[in-house]
């Protein structure tokens, strides 16, 4: 690990407006800047970047971050090749203690050196094995395609690659995921007698391997294990190669495996990607929405088929941002995209994808698939089932549309569904009801806390009812803050911090409308104060209107002693409860 302090050094030298010059010239807006986003097509700019809070947020697509994260995603370096690369620019040393991954000597430059050397000795092994050919040839594959993927040959020998390294020893190959160490201490290859297909970062560098075997024997596929360049939850299989055709169509088609890439790539289908041996997580999603507007998750019709379209969906939720699209295209029993563009063609398959399923209809189908719509019980199920799901989507398009599809499903109004559900709106204008916290005051507290985090210090807790998400994302974030230690770190540092937590997308909008409306320096402090005395007075209300419905049912007996106290406390003097608060 990198130490955060080090990590907050960097993000001080560095100015996130200078680095993101130099590659995307950036006008003056205000007391921001902006460009035309360069990480989705756009004609009017809404990538905007904060000099006083040094992260950018892109109005269209949601790209957000900070120096650290912009280097990663637009030149598909590594977090820590990105770190590197950063300390380099101002002329900072990154602490030698870089990790127990790399303890042991090797660096990560050096493993991205290994790796294209493997790629190449792969690539070479492949002219020499028939068995290999024949294999690629009976799947219609031709020797351009398979250059374009840089497809190898792993050779059966039980350690081939020494034949590529001078030291087939070196840490280097075990820390790459080439070599592994048996329980006696011998060396192995990893990948034998098995078609190679490496898998490459955005910049076109190899960061890992799945081999498919060849003779008979376990696993038919194997995948590099998880490495210091290589995570599986981020990559996706095909991406540098399918980059002009995905501007082309402006859609990504998911596949679930490496060979249905590159036999639709043969049949003229560029635009295909596939996730590596996990489920489609929401960094996936986020990562090729960036780059086209609509993703087809395209999988088998089989069971396991729509397990793997479920989690896709359920991940797709909160990562879809308004005017993107999702769709799912179920292939018939007994095919797979390989076999089906070889049989039907590409027009057939074409057709298919551009008449994928859209995500409000599949959500509704599967859950419709599990309650017995015929009762009303099944039709109640099926509403409480999409509750969860409909509160994670962040599109208040999608939402509507899904509302109106439950309500035609299930008979109840549309009102009534959104009543059941729980839907509050997403665009948060309207002040929201007591007793249920409100959110239009978790919004500018959250905001305040991401403009001067030191505020999470004088935050009583008695203040937060965990009710909500906000109300998690408030808790959390203050607990990020407080272990972090002194100094505090800004949002540009703590923005690496949250990074993955299941709440990032309400700490990304804060900031967001942070950088449209941030508060005066003068008056942040008393915001806080008056953020937080409201806050306190609706919790006091609403403890008090919960025990009131309580007694009203139970009678005052049905009180523990201390609910009594609150009771008596909050009905004679809701007014001064606050003080009282505040000053425990
Ligand atoms: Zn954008």
């Amino acid at each position: 690990m990198i130490p955060e302090s080090f990590i907050q050094e960097l993000l001080h030298r560095v100015d996130v407006v200078d680095l993101i010059d130099g590659y995307v010239p950036l006008k003056k807006a205000g007391a921001n800047f902006a460009a035309c986003c360069p990480f989705h097509n756009e004609k009017s700019p809404s990538f905007t970047v904060s000099p006083s809070k040094q992260f950018y947020h892109c109005f269209g697509c949601g790209a957000h971050g900070s120096a650290i994260s912009f280097l990663m995603e637009y030149s598909g370096l590594g977090f820590i090749d990105a770190i590197k690369e950063l300390s380099h620019r101002v002329g900072l040393q990154v602490p030698e203690d870089e990790g127990r991954r790399t303890h042991d000597g090797p660096k990560i430059s050096g493993l991205t050196e290994v790796m294209a050397r493997a790629s190449k000795y792969y690539y070479e092994q492949l002219k020499r094995s028939e068995k290999a050919i024949n294999y690629l040839k009976g799947r219609g594959v031709s020797g351009e395609i398979a250059q374009k993927f840089g497809i190898g040959y792993a050779p059966e020998g039980g350690q081939s690659l020494a034949a590529a390294f001078d030291d087939y020893g070196a840490a280097e190959l075990q820390l790459a995921g080439l070599v592994g160490k048996s329980d006696d201490g011998r060396l192995y290859d990893r990948f034998r007698d098995r078609v190679m297909f490496p898998i490459m970062n955005q910049k076109g560098e190899t960061i890992a391997f799945g081999g498919r075997l060849l003779g008979d024997g376990k696993p038919k596929y194997l995948n590099s294990p998880e490495t210091p360049l290589f995570e599986k939850g981020r990559e996706v299989f095909g991406l540098p190669q399918a980059r002009a055709a995905l501007r082309d169509k402006d859609t990504a088609i998911v596949v679930e495996g490496y060979m249905d890439v590159v036999a639709l790539a043969q049949h003229g289908v560029g635009n295909a990607v596939a996730t590596l041996g996990t489920a489609t997580t929401a960094t996936h999603v986020q990562k090729l929405l960036r780059q086209v507007d609509r993703i087809v998750y395209c999988f088998d019709g089989d069971a396991a088929g729509r397990k793997a379209a479920w989690r896709a969906l359920e991940n797709s939720l909160e990562a879809l941002p308004e005017q993107k699209s999702v769709g799912f295209v179920f292939l018939p029993e007994a095919d797979d995209p390989d076999s089906f563009v070889r049989n039907q063609g590409t027009e057939a398959f074409e057709r298919l994808i551009a008449q994928a399923m859209p995500l409000s209809e599949f959500l509704l189908r599967e859950l419709a698939s599990h309650c017995d719509m015929t009762s009303a019980e099944g039709k109640a199920k099926l509403v409480a089932e999409a509750k969860p799901l409909l509160g994670r989507l962040q599109t208040p398009l999608l939402r509507l549309q899904l509302v109106k599809r439950l309500a035609e499903a299930s008979g109840f109004s549309q009102p009534e569904v959104e009543r059941l559900c729980d839907l509050r709106p997403i665009v948060r204008a309207a002040p929201a009801r007591v007793p249920r916290q409100a959110p239009s005051l978790l919004r500018p507290l959250l905001r305040l806390l991401l403009q001067k985090p030191e505020l999470a210090k004088g935050l009583p807790l008695g203040a937060l009812a965990p009710n909500s998400a906000e109300a998690r994302a408030v808790g959390y974030l203050c607990q990020t803050i407080l272990a972090a230690g002194e100094p505090t770190p800004p949002y540009a540092a703590l923005l690496e911090r949250l990074r993955g937590n299941e709440d990032e997308g309400i700490f990304r909008e804060a900031a967001a409308e942070l950088m449209q409306q941030p508060f005066a320096e003068e008056d942040i402090d008393a915001e806080f104060d008056g953020v937080v005395h409201r806050l306190l007075e609706a919790e006091t209300r609403r403890t008090f209107e919960v025990l009131k419905q309580k007694v009203a049912k139970l009678g005052l007996s049905g009180l523990s002693s201390e609910e009594k106290q609150q009771y008596v406390l909050a009905s004679t003097t809701s007014g001064r409860t606050t003080e009282l608060n505040r000053s425990s």
